[in-house]
């Protein structure tokens, strides 16, 4: 995926155009949100940020989503079929699940700590309480249909991961599970077949990678204009109000999540794998960047893969079978927020949690993570299961709705680092594996 961008030549690198459109669209956004007067001049800004700015995010990221679907298919099919046997198959998938499990319930013990240590919710009067819960109450509601429609934690929820219909899987970002475990079969079954007729298959799948890795190139010829666009129209309608009075919540859990990215990440990297944090930050910048703006994982699954085998030297099969399977399973900063919330949203509601009960948090936040969609808030219907889970009023969501999407756009960062710092990982034994 080589860069064919003029301006890049002319020496600003992507990654710096894009973080001007993050920095300037956040000055701007929030500049005229906090001093243009309400009235008027407000719905004036409402109106830019809806007609002008959110559109032009919105087609930087679909250019992102048109991909995803094909890029995961093609990506874990050759991946697969690239191990070559089971036996490689369930060594490598042994070591991904290994890191997704232990990294995300590390994630969620951090947030369930914070919350402990610094107490938000005790804070936070009643009355303040109601009126952020009434204003919010309607879009509680939605990710409570929502939670409803996945009938909740059974047995189920696993069978419903073996797709019926493979083409109703694909068409909805929601059931990426499906394509990927269909990917994940394909591609056994391809070992499985004579070398000579899997061939023009393989083929194909290659030049549809290469397809989708050129689509991404336009795309981020679109990113830095894109980025200002979203983080634009984020900031300049954020409630202000709505973050102040749920300012201690907020605080928590962004610097939980900051703490994760800046301090525990570059540990596992420096320690497991060898990275320095010099060498992670450079590599990671744009990476950061679209996943912050973007607030999901699954957007950010084509840079995450380029990431991976350009900066990283992850070998192509390898990135091509962890990082679907983590932009939809492994997410670190969500399971964190997790903790964060469901013990946030149980002090205000007076509901004491035992030791027990904290640790049922941590199992249930591994599991919803692993559950949850790699798009903007798709966690939320799932963590209304856990509140319920543990006794608290799952209808309490609405409390957090109004300050999610900053939150959001913080976890999506440490979701996807740890996918890359994954693959390097996995990357790294399988080196040693082969000379060893
Ligand atoms: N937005 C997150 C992601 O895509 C998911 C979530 O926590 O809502 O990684």
């Amino acid at each position: 995926m080589e860069s064919t961008n003029p301006a890049e030549s002319r020496g600003l690198s992507l990654p710096s155009r894009i973080l001007i459109g993050l920095v300037t669209g956040a000055i701007l956004g929030l500049a005229l949100n906090v001093w243009v007067p309400e009235g008027p001049g407000q719905d004036r800004v409402i109106w830019w940020a809806d007609n002008v700015a959110k559109p032009a995010g919105d087609i930087f990221l679909r250019m992102l989503f048109m991909v995803v679907v094909p890029l995961v298919f093609s990506s874990l099919v050759l991946g697969v079929a690239g191990l070559g046997s089971m036996n490689n198959l369930g060594r490598l998938g042994g070591r991904t699940l290994m890191w997704f499990v232990g990294t995300t319930a590390f994630a969620a013990t951090i947030g369930l700590t914070l919350v402990n240590v610094m107490a938000p919710g005790e804070g936070l009067s009643a009355e303040v309480r109601e009126q952020v819960m009434t204003q919010f109450a309607g879009d509680a509601q939605t990710r409570l249909d929502q939670a409803a429609a996945g009938t909740g934690f059974s047995i189920h929820t696993f069978v419903n991961i073996i797709p019926r219909n493979i083409f109703a899987s694909a068409s909805n970002e929601r059931e990426t599970l499906g394509v990927i475990f269909f990917a994940l079969i394909v591609g056994i079954a391809i070992t499985r077949i004579p070398s000579d007729r899997d061939r023009v298959f393989l083929d194909l799948l290659e030049t549809i990678y290469e397809i989708c890795a050129k689509i991404l190139g336009f795309a981020m010829w679109l990113a830095p204009v894109g980025v200002f666009g979203l983080v634009f129209a984020v900031t300049a309608k954020l409630g202000i109000d709505v973050m102040r009075s749920l300012g201690a919540y907020v605080v928590t859990a962004v610097s939980g999540l900051l703490f994760y990215q800046f301090v525990v990440l570059p540990a596992f990297a420096y320690f497991l794998i060898g990275i320095t944090p010099k060498k992670l930050f450079t590599g990671v910048r744009a990476l950061m960047i679209t996943a912050f703006s973007t607030s999901s994982s699954n957007a950010t699954l084509p840079t995450t893969m380029k990431t991976a085998i350009e900066n990283f030297d992850v070998p192509k099969p390898i990135a091509g079978f962890v990082m679907p399977l983590g932009a939809t399973m492994n997410m670190n900063g969500t399971a964190l927020f997790e903790g964060v919330t469901v013990l946030f949203l149980a002090q205000v509601a007076g509901v004491e949690l035992s030791l027990g009960s904290q640790v049922i948090v941590i199992m249930m936040a591994v599991l919803t993570a692993i559950g949850s969609a790699g798009v903007p808030g798709g966690s939320l219907p799932l963590l209304t299961i856990v509140l319920s889970q543990v006794g608290v009023p799952p209808e309490m969501i609405a409390l957090v709705i109004g300050t999610d999407r900053i939150v959001d756009m913080t976890r999506t960062m440490p979701n996807v680092t740890s996918d890359l710092l994954c693959s390097a990982w996995v990357a790294k034994h399988e080196r040693r594996h082969a000379t060893g």
